[in-house]
């Protein structure tokens, strides 16, 4: 049988993981880290830096197709990769969503509304960025960024001064501050031969930069989740996609402003799980062995509850809950804005 090459061993990558044993691949995940929640359900772990390229090489050859459960994959690191293996998700939906400015031109190159946006490497392009889009407005890394991290909101300019020195000297986006409704976000998928399936949209909610809930269905009319669909179908297309992305949006009384997109599995995609009868992970995987994508049709009304830090506490009293599946990361120690589970509550649909 194949094997499923994942980069990155945390709750993604194991989820990934599960969905490919169930299909009968072997998997094998490359993290630096040790005990983590991708090793534990991993056939294979290679245990290695991303400058070791000795690893790198060996791990590609012990499968057959490379996958990953994050972005922010070193360049230098595909180079190696993809001379002995196919990567999917394929390098243009890595190089687009690694930097925010890039995400931002092909976004607003494809025609799709973003937030208002200008590259801010130093305190006077963050003066006159301000001058052109005004305040609030929220300064960001153009990198690495996740969980609201390298983040500082502008409520006025007197605020400029602290969120050019929070940037500590990295590249930064300022971005308008979007006056949305509420949050929603579309798990598309597309297979080898060009096929997209889009997932129900579902209704987020952040507490401090993380996401606590998503709900599904979301609240909007039926020409709001057309329109979430057909960009989202956009997006992959572009980008001659192959897999699952996270496509984050948000609504306003104009239309829908897409925030940012992630080429992998996306924590809003979790209720899929207990939802459909074939969930996110499954999808990705289909998709990167090339098999035709499953069925996403939603058989239930579902919300997903992050598990974060002390939530884990409540474990024993959800596990008596009925209609509760949870999914348990099985990492070791819990930590403030650690994500340690989650919660699909789930309601069969009515008829
Ligand atoms: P993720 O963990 O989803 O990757 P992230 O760190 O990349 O998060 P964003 O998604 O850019 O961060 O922002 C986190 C949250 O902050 C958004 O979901 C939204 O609630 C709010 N936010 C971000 N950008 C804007 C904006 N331009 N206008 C209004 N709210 C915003
Ligand atoms: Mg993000
Ligand atoms: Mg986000």
């Amino acid at each position: 049988g194949a094997t499923i090459g994942i980069l990155g061993g945390g709750q993604l990558g194991r989820m990934l993981s599960v969905a490919a044993s169930r299909l009968g691949f072997k998997t094998c995940v490359f993290e630096p880290g040790g005990d983590c929640p991708g090793s534990h359900v991993s056939n294979y772990h290679f245990k290695a830096d991303y400058d070791d390229e000795d690893a790198l090489r060996a791990f590609a050859k012990a499968v057959d197709v490379v996958t990953y459960e994050f972005e922010n994959i070193p360049t230098s690191a595909l180079d190696i990769l993809e001379t002995i293996r196919p990567i999917r998700p394929g390098r243009e939906a890595l190089r687009v969503s690694q930097d925010r400015m890039t995400e931002k031109d092909f976004l607003s190159g494809l025609g799709l509304a973003t937030a208002p946006y200008a590259a801010v490497d130093t305190a006077d392009d963050l003066t006159g960025a301000i001058g052109r889009i005004g305040t609030p407005a929220i300064l960001k890394t153009r990198r690495f960024g996740y969980d609201g991290k390298g983040q500082a909101r502008i409520m006025t300019p007197a605020d400029a001064e602290q969120a050019i020195a929070d940037m500590a000297g990295a590249p930064a986006i300022l971005e308008g501050f979007v006056d949305f409704s509420h949050e929603v976000s579309v798990i598309a998928a597309r297979g080898t031969d060009g096929a997209v399936a889009c997932f129900d949209p579902g209704e987020n909610v952040h507490r401090e930069g993380i996401l606590r809930t998503t709900t599904v269905p979301a609240r909007l009319t039926a020409a709001q989740r057309t329109d979430a669909v057909l960009l989202a179908a956009r997006i992959l297309n572009a980008l001659d996609y192959v897999g699952v992305m996270g496509v984050e949006l948000f609504v306003t009384p104009g239309g829908l402003i897409v925030n940012e997109i992630a080429p992998r599995v996306h924590n809003s995609g979790h209720w899929t799980q207990n939802g459909c009868a074939v969930d996110q992970f499954e999808q990705h995987i289909r998709a990167v062995a090339g098999w035709p994508l499953g069925d996403g049709t939603r058989h239930s009304d579902v919300i997903m509850e992050n598990l974060i830090g002390d939530d884990i506490d409540r474990v024993p009293q959800i596990a008596r809950e009925p209609h509760a599946a949870l999914h348990l990361y099985g990492k070791a120690d819990c930590k403030p804005g650690r994500k340690m589970g989650h919660v699909n509550r789930v309601k069969p649909r009515e008829a």
